[in-house]
């Protein structure tokens, strides 16, 4: 019998996109504390990634958080030259970047369209792809939908498409990536209150909402990424786990 807690990660190398704050944030500090070393990119830079950076360093490992905009595919080359760089192998990708907006359909024009498109779904995709030759035989791949993608709701149509769009990537990818040992999963989020914080009114309309009365936290988000990312959930392949508290 091993001794080796299933959940550790020591000596994978993760790459998660817009880790600087709210739920990318919570799985980064989850990943590097269960022992991953971290690549983690936010647009702006700035005091948040500072603070990340220090987080990340108290923890150990070896981490660095980057500025990419993950819609520019230079960007992107460049995030994941850096993980080749440091490590030259990729073990667990967690696409985590997304741009929310709420837009009445009639309204929706063509450049919110492809924002929210772009970044959601689109670049998931440039970066699995980019990501793939530093995976080799094996890893585990992480996508961050939304529980709306399978429920739907007004003003989102182009954020529920493209969350939507990345249960058809993962389960297809789940059917190319197999053979090579690599798997595919989603994490599908209910209503998460980060530090960016929501409305009263909007807190009270998901207690009432969600069987557990209350919203969620991002740290109950990046705990079962960590678990999809690590050897426990070595058979958990091309799933769409929902963590809504039961709404
Ligand atoms: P936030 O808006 O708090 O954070 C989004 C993160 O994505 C930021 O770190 C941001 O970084 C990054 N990001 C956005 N666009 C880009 C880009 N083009 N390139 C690189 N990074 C980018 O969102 P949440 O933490 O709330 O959400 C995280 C994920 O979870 C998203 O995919 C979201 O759709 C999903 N989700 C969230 C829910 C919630 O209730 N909060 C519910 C369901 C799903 P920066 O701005 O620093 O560049």
């Amino acid at each position: 019998m091993t001794t080796e807690n299933p959940m550790r990660l020591n000596g994978r190398n993760a790459l998660v996109t817009g880790g600087a704050r709210g739920i990318g944030r919570a799985i980064v500090l989850d990943l590097a504390r269960a022992g991953a070393n971290v690549v983690t990119c936010t647009r702006q830079g700035g005091e948040p990634a500072q603070t990340l950076a220090k987080e990340l360093q108290a923890i150990g490992g070896e981490h660095h958080v980057a500025t990419a905009d993950v819609t520019r595919q230079e960007d992107i080359d460049a995030l994941v030259g850096e993980c080749e760089r440091r490590w030259g192998r990729i073990d667990i990708v967690v696409n985590n970047a997304g741009a929310i907006s709420h837009v009445p359909f009639a309204e929706l024009d063509a450049a919110e369209w492809h924002r929210v498109v772009d970044t959601g779904l689109t670049a998931t995709a440039m970066v699995i792809q980019r990501a793939l030759p530093l995976m080799g035989e094996g890893g585990s791949i992480i996508n961050i939908g939304s529980k709306v993608a399978t429920v739907g709701l007004p003003l989102r149509a182009h954020y529920t498409a493209a969350k939507a769009g990345l249960i058809g990537l993962t389960r297809s990818l789940t059917k190319e990536l197999g053979e090579r040992g690599i798997r595919v999963n989603l994490v599908a989020p209910g209503p998460i209150e980060t530090e960016a914080g929501v409305p009263d009114e909007v807190r009270e309309r998901y207690r009432r909402l969600i069987a557990l009365g209350r919203m969620g936290r991002p740290e109950e988000i990046a705990t079962v990424v960590t678990f999809l990312a690590g050897e426990q959930s070595a058979f958990v392949n091309g799933e769409t786990i929902n963590v809504d508290g039961g709404i």
